[in-house]
């Protein structure tokens, strides 16, 4: 009888106190501290490369020679190549293989040391600046994530997942990778679930760089007789479909590397066609502040964005420029003329993070050496990395 008493007593106690102290979640978005300044907006250079592409090092591929990528790569003045073998074709030991190759060298184009870390979950780029022991990423690649983190995080690589959905999707946490392939090979049209997986990580506070990669295996054969059965890919996706444009502070490849980490980044339908510039104004001084990867604190006052289109653009070409703001269409522009530019202004919030990115669809540019690639991606013309508001840097 007593017992029964007290538990009456401690319910009604215990009910009382929940009631009272209502549940707090502690990671509630709550105002970004001052954020790092924003680097500088005209002290660097534009650079544009391809960060997918498989040389005669993977077994599947066919006449494609390191040699006959770099001078490829050369005659459409390409700067930075990232060659990414399967490193399960040579059990890991890329070392020996892609980069002691004597055709690995370029007095011109920018040679990262790089691999497709090729795993049961998926595939993902490694990038380097330095020579690294590609061998440690390859023998933890049935560990568990926070196993292989620890070894990305020792190697001091830059780690990018590949074709993330579909077959060889990426199945590892996106949180020990630094950019996420969102174009994959001169076909747009099999990207959108890339897309809609950079956008939900973006949404959960992800800053994660888009990039391109034409993922090509297959070059020209130099004679007839040399003709394989994918030879035909050669002349429809190929080096530079897309394209993947970065502002570096230098023309280094740990430049290169660090405006890939940090977001300054754009992608093209190919080498020739114009590049996504987009930027803001944050305090309405009629000067641009910050671009695409830059991140600022919101202040509450609108904010004046401007997108334009740099380089060659066709004198009868028409672009209509779609605003992503967190994951969902914010505006739709038209434009045209030698020199195509379009504003619009917002005011995102002060304490909750906001990104607006920018998609550009339009006139297809022409890419003499890969002819058949425009058929393939469609009047899909480029699209920037996110400008971003309250990402916190610790996250
Ligand atoms: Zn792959
Ligand atoms: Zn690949």
């Amino acid at each position: 009888m007593v017992n029964t008493f007290l538990l009456i007593v401690c319910t009604f106690a215990c009910n009382t106190a929940l009631a009272q102290a209502p549940h707090i979640n502690p990671w509630t978005a709550t105002e970004v501290d001052q954020l790092p300044p924003i680097a500088s907006l005209s002290k660097g250079v534009w650079l544009k490369g391809e960060l997918h592409v498989h040389s005669r090092h993977s077994t599947e591929s066919s006449n494609n020679p390191i040699s006959k990528i770099i001078a490829f790569s050369k005659s459409a003045g390409i700067d930075f190549v990232a060659i990414t073998d399967h490193d399960n074709h040579v059990n890991g030991d890329v070392a020996h293989h892609t980069w002691a190759d004597p055709e690995f060298k370029s007095d011109s184009v920018l040679l990262f040391y790089s691999a497709e870390w090729t795993t049961t979950r998926g595939h993902g780029n490694a990038f380097s600046a330095v020579p690294y022991d590609h061998q440690k990423l390859y023998d933890v690649r049935d560990q568990r994530d926070v196993v292989v983190g620890a070894v990305k995080k020792q190697l001091g690589i830059h780690l990018s997942a590949n074709h993330p959905s579909g077959k060889d999707h990426f199945g590892y946490s996106y949180d020990m990778v630094n950019s996420i392939e969102v174009w994959n090979s001169a076909i747009w049209s099999k990207n959108a679930n890339a897309i809609m997986i950079w956008d939900d990580m973006l949404s959960s506070g992800r800053k994660l760089t888009g990039r391109g990669g034409s993922d090509a295996h297959h070059g020209v054969p130099d004679s007839p007789d040399k003709e394989t059965k994918n030879s035909y890919q050669a002349k429809a996706n190929y080096v530079g479909t897309p394209i993947t444009w970065v502002f570096a502070t230098s023309r280094t490849t740990q430049a290169v590397i660090d405006a890939l980490t940090n977001g300054r980044v754009c992608i093209s339908q190919n080498p020739y066609a114009p590049r996504v510039e987009f930027y803001a104004d944050i305090n309405q001084d009629g000067k641009m502040d910050m671009m695409m990867g830059d991140n600022a604190k919101a202040t509450g006052k609108p904010v004046k964005f401007r997108v334009q289109l740099t380089g060659k653009v066709p004198a009868d070409g028409e672009y209509t420029i779609n605003i992503i703001k967190n994951g969902n269409p914010f505006g739709s522009f038209k434009t045209t003329g030698k020199a195509p530019m379009i504003e619009f202004t917002d005011s995102p919030a002060t304490v909750e993070r906001s990104y607006y990115r920018v998609e550009v669809q339009g006139t297809p540019t022409p890419y003499p050496q890969v002819p058949g690639s425009m058929a393939l991606s469609g009047n899909m013309v480029g699209l920037s990395n996110p400008i971003f508001f309250n990402f916190d840097p610790n996250f």
